[in-house]
Formats: C-alpha cells, structure tokens, sequence
C-alpha cells in the first residue's frame, strides 16, 4: 500500500507554477523539464499533470500519455546532444530511490566512455539549464 500523495511536493509546486523551473514541454496530460542537478547532459524529468505519487498508484491513461512525451524528449534529447544512447529511470518509495514524491522519469542523454555522475551532485547553473532546454526544444520542433 503506497502512501497518499502530498499536494506540496516540490513538482507539485513546479506544475502550479510556485517555483520556477527550465521547461522543455507540456501537453495536457505531461510536463517535461530539466533536472536541476543533472547526472549528464541533458538530463530531464517528465511527470504527469495528474497527481501521482508513483507508478504504483498513477492512472494507467495517464502513464502512457507521460510514456508518449518520455519518447518525444528522449529522442529529441540524444538529436540535441549528439548522444550516443538514453537512459530512462524512475524510482518507487524510499526504498527503490525516490526522493520527491511526485511521479518522474528520468530522461538521460548517453555518451560513449562516460558514466552517469551519481545522483544529488552539485546543483547546475540557471543558464545552462536554461541553454539545454532550448536546445531540446529547437530538437522538438524539428521533429
Ligand atoms: P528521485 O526522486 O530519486 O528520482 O530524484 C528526484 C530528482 O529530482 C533528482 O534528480 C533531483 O535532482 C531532481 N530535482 C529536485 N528538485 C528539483 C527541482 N526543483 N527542479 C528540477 N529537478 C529537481
């Protein structure tokens, strides 16, 4: 049994617009912005608009709507960085990982010979967050 989702968690805040955050793309149903301390270039996180905790607890519509905007960014994000391959995760309650309680995927550009910097590093500066997510944007609207 999951517990029951807190309306003030900090993407809850970012989908309300009470704190700020690089926006890649949204959709009715999803939202898609840059991970404020990256694991790579052009790391991201896509979440449902809809409250969710988890995958445990999302609506099925509205996990394969966040799916479909997972693929749109994910592919944009490897055109944008020149990536060699992407890495997709997402992390369920404390014991699997997670650390805000608001469903996420994490949307990982890959490079050949370079590892994933671990994760809660250094946070990334406001411009070149700002500088990613429009480089997946201009990938987006080429696609
Ligand atoms: P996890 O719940 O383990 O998947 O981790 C949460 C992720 O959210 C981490 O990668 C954090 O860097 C990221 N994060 C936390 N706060 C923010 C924020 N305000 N804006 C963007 N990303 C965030």
């Amino acid at each position: 049994m999951t517990a029951a989702y807190d309306p003030n968690n900090i993407f809850a805040k970012i989908l309300r617009g009470e704190i700020p955050s690089h926006k890649i793309c949204e959709d009715d149903e999803s939202f898609a912005f840059m991970d404020i301390m990256p694991r790579g270039p052009g790391h991201s996180l896509v979440i449902p608009k809809k409250p969710a905790r988890n995958i445990l607890d999302v609506d099925p519509t509205s996990l394969a709507a966040v799916m479909r905007t997972v693929q749109k960014v994910g592919r944009a994000a490897m055109k944008a960085f020149d990536a060699q391959g992407l890495t997709v995760q997402q992390f369920n309650e404390v014991e699997g990982g997670q650390v805000v309680f608001h469903l996420h995927f994490h949307v990982m550009p890959r490079f050949a010979g370079i590892a994933l910097k671990p994760p809660a590093g250094p946070m990334e500066s406001p411009e070149v967050l700002a500088e990613n997510a429009a480089r997946i944007k201009a990938a987006l609207e080429k696609s």
